[in-house]
């Protein structure tokens, strides 16, 4: 059946893109490590297998979706011989070399690889809201963009293997930073009594506000010239910083998720950019020339 997909892993992410799958009326093998995860799976009319090896001869596209690149490859390296003329579409979170790495080792097999990176917490899979990247071949992505669709939007983001872990990481990165600066905020007002749900209605209202510079800031860091239509400098923003850090010593948290940035904007200035944007501060993190 060339609908038929299987699915290796059925960790709550992997059991989401399963049942996505059956609901989108494919013919759906899954597999786990540890059996007796696919009850509800079978029950709704999945084909649970006991090995890896007959997991991949069911279907032509085999998505698997395990811990981390290791586990990838000590799942599908003895069954390699059976992934010859299949499609491995890898949705197991990894970094950029990771999904170069797999990208070449499905070539010296054989078989197809697109790594992929799934933007999207299990229960909104299959729903509007989420999306998953892909990188590899483009024709590989166009042939099985069909069944793909079926987990959410499906965003194509270059032939090169590691493109997908790379915006994925990137995405991951600033929900990262944004979500540890939430909690900063959410341990300074707890420390003065206040309850998060009290402040949740006005941290909504700033993070709205200051979410919506994304575009001012790329037009900064493509051209590079952090000079333009300065409105808050960063050497102002420097030394009100070190009010954040005091301000936390004083309530009692621990200033340890903000201190980072704070010798960066000392630096910059210190570099004669404290008249600029503090987008500039971009310019500091390239540890490698060559690829500025
Ligand atoms: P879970 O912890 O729920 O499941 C992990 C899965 O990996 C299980 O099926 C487990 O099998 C399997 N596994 C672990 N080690 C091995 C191994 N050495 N060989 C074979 N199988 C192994 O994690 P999730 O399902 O939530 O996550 C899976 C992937 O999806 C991760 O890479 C994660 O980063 C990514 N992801 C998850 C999101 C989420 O919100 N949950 C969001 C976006 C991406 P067993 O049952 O035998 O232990």
């Amino acid at each position: 059946d060339d609908k038929a997909v299987t699915v290796l892993g059925l960790g709550a992410m992997g059991s989401a893109l399963a049942g996505a799958f059956l609901a989108a009326g494919r013919p759906v093998t899954v597999w786990n490590r540890t059996p007796g995860k696919a009850g509800e799976l079978v029950a709704r009319g999945a084909t649970e297998v006991a090995t890896a090896e007959e997991a991949v001869r069911a279907s032509g596209l085999v998505v698997a979706c395990l811990w981390d690149h290791r586990s990838v490859h000590q799942t599908l390296d003895p069954v390699t011989g059976a992934l010859a003329g299949r499609v491995v579409v890898n949705l197991t979170n990894g970094t950029p070399g990771q999904g170069r790495e797999l990208g070449g080792w499905a070539g010296e097999h054989g078989f197809a690889l697109l790594d992929g990176g799934i933007m999207a917490v299990p229960p909104m899979i299959g729903g509007p809201g989420a999306f998953v990247l892909y990188s590899g071949p483009e024709e590989v992505f166009t042939a099985h963009r069909d069944a793909l669709d079926a987990l959410g939007e499906s965003r194509y983001v270059g032939s090169d293997h590691g493109m997908a872990a790379l915006y994925d990481i990137a995405l991951l990165s600033a929900m990262y930073g944004a979500s540890m600066g939430e909690l900063h905020a959410f341990a300074m007002v707890r420390s003065a009594g206040v309850r998060a749900a009290e402040f949740a209605p006005l941290l909504q209202r700033w993070m709205a506000m200051v979410g919506g510079f994304h575009e001012r800031t790329a037009e900064l860091v493509d051209s590079r010239d952090y000079t333009r239509d300065v409105v808050s400098n960063l050497g102002m923003q420097a030394a009100a910083y070190h009010n954040l850090i005091d301000a936390a010593h004083e309530q009692g948290v621990s200033p340890e998720l903000l201190a980072p940035l704070y010798p960066l904007m000392l630096r910059r200035t210190a570099e004669g950019h404290g008249h600029e944007d503090n987008a500039g501060l971009i310019e500091l993190l390239f540890t490698r020339r060559s690829t500025t």
